[in-house]
């Protein structure tokens, strides 16, 4: 463990790295480029790069850390990997494919402390955040994966909703996203990268203030403090009206609409009532807001909570539309592999439960 993460960096660090031991900054351009444009995966590919320059990044840095331990292809081209970090714990990411392009959802912790009690993630504790060089190399593992099974499409979009609660890890979080949207290297648009959070407030206002210009996603699932509590312990600590105030703040400063997520789980929150009282939560905000249904996956863990049925999805999701809110039904990736969030790692892992 010795070693850092190259991929951590971001480039004004490298070059300022870089410029202490007496190299130019335009070496850092040079290994940027080596490893974000020609994927490089050892220093001693970087021709152009001064040998001096070479050992000095060899003896300090390493580029790869991450072992694939089992992959899942859908039939549907999702895929989805478990991989395994130096010090041997496992990481789920997944590859999925849209109209739009290719998409990575990245992890970001070792487990999870939310406690979301429909949730397959939330169920191995969390044993240690991710480095920034570890969501950064989820990205191009997934992108070395592509590029061996010769294909030659590029990730486009980017979407931070795996294992773990971003702005639980928050400082690690911020400096892997300005190095995936980064002109010079992987240069995915902060418009195709959105970050989910679970609610943490006082982090939202946060969030905004880094001014990383990426979509925000919320995690409502409920429309109600006394529902929501039931089933994502967080809202004990941020309430419903205080999410709401962070993401007025976060509009207000970065321009961008915020999603809100939500599960549909059936007879808990899928009625009328609970869609027409996510209308009122939204009132006049209706043009700067998306709501995102999103279908159930059942886990053997939580047999408390199942999918909703189709035409009940359908009817919430008119409920809403009738009430000018934007809206829509996420599409399944993966229906054929472990669906859900998080199982793929439980498989492998001891649940505290
Ligand atoms: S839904 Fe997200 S925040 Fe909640 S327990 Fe699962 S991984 Fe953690």
């Amino acid at each position: 463990m010795s070693k850092e993460l190259i991929y951590g960096l971001t480039f004004e660090q490298l070059a300022a790295y870089l410029m202490k031991f007496g190299h130019k900054k335009y070496r850092a351009l040079q290994v940027w480029d080596w490893l974000y444009r020609k994927k490089a995966t050892q220093f001693s590919e970087m021709a152009d790069v001064h040998i001096d320059c070479i050992e000095l990044l060899t003896d300090h840095f390493v580029i790869n850390s991450l072992r694939e331990y089992e992959r899942q292809e859908s039939e549907d081209g999702t895929v989805k990997f478990l991989l395994k970090l130096r010090d041997e714990h496992l990481i789920e990411t997944v590859l999925m494919r849209h109209k739009f392009g290719l998409s990575v959802c990245v992890t970001t912790q070792v487990g999870c402390n939310m406690g979301c009690s429909f949730c397959a993630s939330g169920l191995l504790i969390k044993n240690r955040d991710l480095f920034a060089g570890e969501i950064v190399e989820q990205i191009m593992a997934v992108q070395e994966y592509l590029k061996r099974s010769n294909q030659q499409e590029l990730i486009s979009h980017v979407v931070v909703m795996g294992i773990g609660e971003p702005f639980d890890n928050f400082s690690n979080v911020v400096n892997a996203i300005r190095i995936i949207k980064d002109h010079k290297g992987l240069a995915i648009p902060a418009r195709h990268i959105t970050v989910s959070t679970s609610g943490l407030a006082d982090r939202i206002y946060q969030f905004a203030d880094e001014n990383l210009q990426v979509n925000l996603a919320i995690s409502l699932h409920a429309p109600t403090n006394e529902l929501r509590s039931q089933i994502m312990k967080i809202n004990r600590s941020f309430s419903i009206q205080s999410i709401m105030e962070a993401l007025d703040y976060y509009r207000q400063k970065t321009k961008r609409r915020v999603t809100l997520e939500y599960i549909l789980l059936k007879d808990l929150n899928d009625k009328r009532e609970h869609a027409l009282q996510i209308a009122e939560l939204i009132g006049e905000k209706k043009q700067l807001i998306n709501v995102n249904l999103i279908p159930y996956n059942p886990v053997e863990e939580h047999p408390q909570y199942q999918r909703s049925e189709h035409e009940v999805m359908l009817a919430f999701y008119d409920t809403l539309k009738k009430q000018g809110i934007n809206c829509s039904i996420r599409l399944e990736h993966g229906a054929d592999i472990d669906a859900a969030c998080g199982q793929l790692r439980s498989k492998h892992s001891h649940c505290r439960s």
